[in-house]
Order: C-alpha cells, then structure tokens, then sequence
C-alpha cells in the first residue's frame, strides 16, 4: 500500500477563503474516493492583519521570512507538499521554496493549464492591485504559459481592491460591490479577455460563471484540484503544446 500523502494547507490569507479551500479540498477528495474518504491535511492558519500590515509597507522580505517558518513547520510536522492559500502572497513563493525541501503548488501553474485546456490565451484578470500590477503573476503567466493579461483600467483597479479587503475578507459579501464586479468583468471582455480570471481566492464568494458571458477561471478552486490531483497521484489536465 502506498503511504499517505498529506498536503500542507498554509492559509489564514484571509479566513475567508481558507474556509472555502477546506470545504473544496474535502469535497473534491470525497468524490474522487467516495465514502467517507476526506482530504488528509494539516492547517497552519496565519493572522491576516500582521500580513496585511506588511503588504502594505512593501515589506515582502518579511511576510516572506514568516511564510517561510510556517511552511517550515508544516514540513516538520509531516506536509509532503505546500499549498499556498492566496495569488498575492505568491510574491513570496522564492522565500517558501528556498526554506523547504517539499513542493510548492504555485497558484498559477493550475490556472493557466486549465486555461490552456481551454484553448485561450488573452484573459482579463481580477485580483489584489499586488497581482494585477507586480510582475510576480502576469509575468509567470506571460513567460512560463503564453497568456496574454488584461487588468482593468486605474479606478477599477482600485475599486476591486478595495471590495476584496474592506468586505470580502472580513467575511462581508455585497449585491452592490457583486454588480460593480461585473460591470468591471464586462470591460474586461469587450477588451478582448477570452476568459476571466479570479486572481483572488476571495472573489469566488462575490461573482462566478453568471456574473460574464467569458470561461471563468477561479484560482480557489483550480488550486484545490491541483492539490487533490496531487494527494491522489493523478493530473486533470494534460499538456496540450
Ligand atoms: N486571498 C487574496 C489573494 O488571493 C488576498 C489576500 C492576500 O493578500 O493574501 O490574493
């Protein structure tokens, strides 16, 4: 019998979204194995302000460091691999794998081959401003994938911004801020996105495949089904180059 594998959930980033992470991971591994099967996993949970804190102070090298001791201990305490429960903290993915010696299931890389899969490759995105405007993100999915990024316009930018962390990760889900979404969505497909992404594993509790007319791509749950894909040993999708 092969050992079991678990998977080092490093989230917190906000509450909000761990919460759904939890709830996919454990349903994706339930219907896979069936039964009374759930996803075997370990949880270090961080407390989002000091992270926030240092965003916004562009402290990247620290939220780095205090990443990188979580994941630590998740390894320790017998994670085979970590997933990383956020788009924006993968600023620091560097300072995660430099501390560990188990994988780090980038964010991106599930995302772009589920768009690959599609058969697209210039979408628009969504997401804090440090993912819509770092090169961390776009630049991976550019480099690595082909893909072509649109991100709205400055005011949108902001706006999206705003909702994700004065509502959405203080656990506060508004019709209006769901409409203003769309309208951004909306822009971003006249624009010419084939596709959307929710770079912000947040959104998914705001807007999904009815809020546009475009594929949506939504990094909460690609993520759990990389993660799932690799505590089960199979892929859902293969390479389409
Ligand atoms: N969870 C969000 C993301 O996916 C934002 C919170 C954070 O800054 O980590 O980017």
């Amino acid at each position: 019998m092969r050992e079991q594998k678990v998977l080092g959930l490093l989230g917190g980033m906000s509450w909000t979204s761990t919460a759904e992470y939890y709830r996919l991971l454990n349903t994706l591994y339930a219907e896979r194995r069936g039964g009374l099967h759930s996803a075997p996993l370990l949880l270090h949970s961080v407390d989002f302000a000091e992270v926030a804190a240092m965003q916004q102070a562009g402290d990247w090298d620290g939220a780095g460091q205090l990443l990188a001791g979580a994941a630590r201990g998740l390894e320790q305490a017998g994670a085979g691999a970590i997933l990383l429960a956020t788009n924006t903290m993968h600023r620091v993915a560097g300072h995660i794998e430099q501390a560990v010696n188990i994988p780090l299931l980038h964010i991106v890389d599930g995302t772009a081959q589920a768009i690959r899969a599609a058969g697209i490759d210039r979408v628009g995105l969504v997401a804090t401003a440090f993912t819509m405007e770092q090169e961390f993100y776009t630049g991976r999915l550019r480099d690595k994938f082909g893909i072509k990024v649109l991100v709205p316009g400055d005011e949108d930018r902001q706006e999206v911004h705003r909702i994700i962390y004065d509502e959405l990760c203080r656990n506060d889900v508004r019709p209006e801020s769901r409409e203003t979404y769309r309208g951004v969505l909306a822009k971003l497909v006249e624009r010419g996105g084939q596709g959307v992404i929710l770079g912000c594993t947040e959104i998914t509790l705001l807007v999904g495949p009815k809020d546009t007319t475009v594929p949506v791509f939504d990094t909460t749950w690609l993520h759990a089904l990389a993660a799932t894909d690799w505590l089960l040993d199979t892929t859902a999708y293969t390479d389409s180059d």
